[in-house]
């Protein structure tokens, strides 16, 4: 139940926690930590079992408090040589600062005397007298830390000094008696004399505060098991504020920001470890240590990297000097920056501390993303004014502007901007590509903003409520703050945060290392990787960062610019044949430019185009806009052929409009109603690939079809790209070999998908639609409306358009793998929906041995990565692998 720091054997942090286990690992390593023993968490549970301590653990503690006098010579209680203890909860997982501490443990009148002969510091043993009577009265007795803080600035005003520092012995003195009336008065005791019975109720106060309602949030919040309970830390006191021999500090093994190696830290002459954390005075830094401490230093450095090399990673360690003799208090894994943990793993594999394996499953994937983008300094504390969906990572600092003559405003000054809207909508393309980050107050993470800026590889918070925005008076309200055009504003992208100011901002570096680790992860993995490419310059990019083919190319984003929107419309508004027929040979060229240029960098490289997707009124302006021009117009006076063009194009547009477009005429039933639009796509891709093929280059085009429901449809949209795909074929006397497949986002398709198979040569997933349609709820309405309330009352765990949901998106996957390879043995499959990268999801399409999995070209690394740390996994728990293993020639 109880075990002394040097009695414990490889004991796990599950009975010692992770602060007990740590110091038991540094005395059983020969460093010098001051004595104690550990209360386990089985007690813990016990005590809460029964509501008190057991009396054999406290006959235990009681045993072990006997070794300790003897261990350091000094008496708990004693009136001479007095024995501190520090009395702290230490969980078997992070919970920092949640959990109670009490300090100075055993002081009573005698003790304080006691302590004031041996330190030869009467104003130190007065002081932490009043500082542990206050520590106890608030621990045990929840007495509010206000009247304690009230009594201190009564006894300074009356004293007539400003700092505490300043009071004389007799003031000090006066606190300890005033502090402890306060306790007899409240609690209806005083902190007992009786240091035995200090110790018991500090234990069941300890304790008790794995249950007060700050650890249970936390708890809750990571989702930390409430059962595990807390260990106990009892350790004889040091102390570093004994003089100019004594110090306290914080040292991390390699530096947390950068991974170099080299000793990186902080720490205070004459101080305590808290006011190293405080800051109330500057530190000095640890290069300073050699000259300060020449005696200590050799074997401090060599501890440092003893622990290092014993925990096979970077710590950050707690140290005191106490006149004189240095003391390790704490040793545990150290926060670092994803450029920083990536650089730490590899060279510790070259060191040989850790196999490759180790350094891939010890980075965690989604952190790469940080390593592409630039990123807020992390040295600077900054407060957010307000915080939204983080939708594209990255940070960026400028102007706030509110369209794009304000972009191009800035611009034109050579100044940075950011985007700031209600939401945003095609209109605003020009707007989006010049600024350098876009903030909406409205839409979640597949909202029109988010995707096209995504793309762009810049940030986009989208969703961030708290905005007022106004774009009459240009002006965003948050709260009581207003910020104006031309206020300068930071946001982070990958935390969803929103600064006032210009926040410092790191550069994006990809280190040799980054490479590295990516290199060993492609060695490793069976699961390819594609990326979701829109443009040409996305596409050499995409090669950049390791993609192995085009998994996405979603070919209505190739429209969705300012040059070209107008032939779209022009299209959709064409009232005669002749006339459609003339802009849809105007958009075939535009593609067929596009679709050669993506060949001749992906060369034989396989590049799937999913057929147009979005229902076309997402082409044309909003209702209420074009209603209120032609409105405009006439009280304008404004008649005749103007105003009839304009009534047309509204007529247009409300026919176009439906009551629920993420159902209605998209997909592959666009491409049904008006095969004109498919014949003029898949016409492209052909003779995009016939003008490759001419030159020796044998690329490989997938033609997708989009959100399909039904077998019939796939036969309708498949007999239109065969016949172009031959006759174009035919025409130029080439052969291309190229496959039809479909994009399963409807669960009919998952689950007929026997039907689907034998009519295709690959699935994708297409896991946005597919999680939508899965759960009945449209992500825009779903973030904007309920879902946060749903995830506040635990009614879903995760947000699954972030979380890929393997019981219900994943199962139907699934099965449709499963039914959809049992009649068509050659299927390609692949993912490409916003979860592709994501590892949970990577690791299901491993396991289901999909062939590759297609995402955001940031995204790439993380996928790769992922891929790895799949295979690792599987590997491990002896996962069979994949029953058939298939190429991706179809
Ligand atoms: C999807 O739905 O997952 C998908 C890839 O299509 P989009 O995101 O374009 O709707
Ligand atoms: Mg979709």
């Amino acid at each position: 139940m109880v075990v002394l720091f040097g009695d414990c054997g490889e004991e796990t942090h599950d009975r010692l926690g992770l602060k007990g286990a740590s110091l038991c690992m540094m005395t059983r390593a020969g460093l010098p930590v001051p004595h104690g023993f550990v209360i386990t968490t089985d007690v813990c549970r016990e005590f809460f079992e029964r509501g008190e301590l057991p009396a054999e653990a406290f006959r235990q503690v009681g045993e072990k408090l006997g070794a300790l006098e003897e261990l350091t010579g000094l008496k708990f209680g004693g009136a001479d040589r007095p024995l501190l203890l520090s009395v702290r909860a230490g969980a078997s997982v992070l919970m920092p600062g949640m959990m109670d501490t009490i300090l100075n443990l055993g002081l009573n009148d005698d003790a304080a005397a006691g302590l004031a002969r041996t330190s030869n510091n009467p104003a130190f043993a007065l002081d932490c007298h009043r500082r542990f009577i206050q520590n106890f009265g608030e621990v045990v007795f929840g007495i509010d830390r206000k009247l304690f803080a009230r009594i201190l600035e009564g006894v300074k005003k009356e004293a007539g000094v400003e700092s505490e520092h300043r009071l004389d012995e007799k003031n000090r003195r006066k606190l300890v008696q005033l502090n402890a009336k306060l306790v007899r008065r409240q609690s209806g005791g005083q902190p007992p004399d009786d240091p035995m019975e200090q110790l018991r109720l500090a234990v069941h106060a300890v304790f008790r505060s794995w249950e007060s309602p700050r650890a249970v949030t936390y708890r809750n919040l990571y989702r930390i098991p409430h059962h595990l309970g807390t260990a106990v830390t009892v350790q004889a006191m040091v102390f570093g504020n004994l003089g100019d021999d004594s110090a306290a500090g914080l040292v991390t093994t390699r530096d947390p920001t950068t991974g170099e190696k080299r000793l990186f830290g902080e720490y205070l002459v004459n101080a305590q470890g808290d006011d190293v954390l405080s800051g109330v005075r500057t530190p000095r830094r640890i290069r300073n240590f050699k000259n300060d401490f020449p005696d200590l230093h050799q074997t401090f450095i060599e501890s440092c990297e003893a622990l290092e090399r014993r925990c096979r990673d970077m710590q950050e360690i707690e140290f005191t000097i106490e006149r004189g003799k240095l003391y390790f208090l704490q040793s545990r894994e150290s926060n670092r920056t994803a450029a920083a943990a990536v650089r730490i793993a590899v060279e510790m594999v070259k060191e040989g501390l850790i196999p490759r394996e180790e350094a891939m499953l010890r980075i965690r994937p989604d952190t790469l993303d940080q390593i592409l983008h630039r990123y807020i300094d992390p040295e600077v504390q900054a407060r957010s004014i307000a915080r939204g969906v983080p939708s594209s990572p990255g940070a960026a600092s400028g102007r706030v502007v509110f369209d794009q003559e304000g972009a191009e405003r800035a611009r034109q000054t050579g100044e940075d901007a950011i985007l700031v809207r209600n939401e945003t909508t095609t209109e605003d393309v020009r707007g989006l590509a010049l600024a350098q980050g876009v903030l909406t107050a409205r839409g979640g993470k597949t909202s029109h903003a988010a995707v096209v800026v995504r793309g762009m590889g810049k940030p986009c918070i989208t969703g961030c409520e708290a905005l007022n925005v106004n774009t009459n008076n240009r002006t965003v309200v948050i709260g009581e703050l207003v910020v104006r055009e031309d206020d300068l504003i930071t946001i982070d992208g990958s935390t969803g945060r929103v600064f006032l100011g210009a926040i410092p901002l790191r550069k994006a570096v990809v280190s040799p290392e980054f490479r590295e680790l990516l290199s060993w992860a492609d060695e490793i993995r069976t699961l390819r990787v594609r990326a979701n490419v829109d443009t040409p310059e996305d596409a050499a990019r995409a090669v950049a960062f390791g993609a192995e083919g085009v998994g996405l190319c979603r070919t209505e984003q190739m429209f969705m610019t300012a040059d070209r929107l107008p032939t779209v419309r022009s299209m959709i508004m064409a009232e005669k044949d002749a006339e459609r027929e003339r802009h849809l040979n105007a958009l075939q060229k535009m593609h067929m430019q596009d679709f050669l240029e993506i060949f001749e960098t992906m060369l034989e490289r396989p590049v799937t185009f999913r057929l147009l997707d979005p229902p076309l009124h997402e082409f044309l302006p909003p209702l209420d806009s074009v209603l209120m021009e032609a409105a405009v117009m006439r009280s304008q006076g404004i008649a005749g052929e103007e105003l009839e063009k304009q009534e047309i194009f509204a007529r247009k547009v409300m026919s176009l409009k439906e009551a629920n477009p993420m159902l209605g005429l998209r997909g592959c039933r666009l491409g049904i109603l008006n095969p004109e639009i498919t014949r003029m796509q898949v016409t492209a891709i052909f003779e995009a690939a016939c003008a490759m093929a001419r030159r020796g280059v044998a690329v490989r085009p997938e033609i997708m079809i989009p959100f399909v429901g039904h077998v019939n449809e796939v036969k309708r949209a498949r007999a239109v790209i065969v016949e172009v795909a031959d006759y174009v074929m035919r025409k130029h006397g080439a052969s291309v070999a190229y496959a039809v497949g479909v994009l399963i986002e409807v669960p009919r398709a998952a689950l007929t998908a026997d039907e689907i198979a034998p009519e295709v040569d690959f699935f994708s997933f297409g896991t946005n639609d597919l999680t939508q349609n899965t759960f009945g709820m449209s992500r825009d309405d779903a973030e904007s409306k309920f879902l946060y309330f749903y995830l506040d009352q635990g009614i879903l765990e995760d947000n699954p358009f972030d979380a890929f949901d393997e019981k219900g998106v994943g199962r139907l996957i699934g099965i449709a793998v499963d039914i959809g390879r049992r009649v068509n043995g050659g299927l390609v499959i692949g993912l490409c929906g916003e979860h592709a990268a994501d590892f949970k999801t990577v690791l299901q399409c491993h396991k289901l041995g999909m062939d590759y999995v297609s995402c955001s070209i940031f995204r790439l690394p993380a996928a790769r990565l992922s891929a790895a740390r799949a295979k690792l996994l599987s590997d491990r728990d002896g996962t069979p692998p994949p029953s058939t293993k298939h190429t991706e020639t179809p």
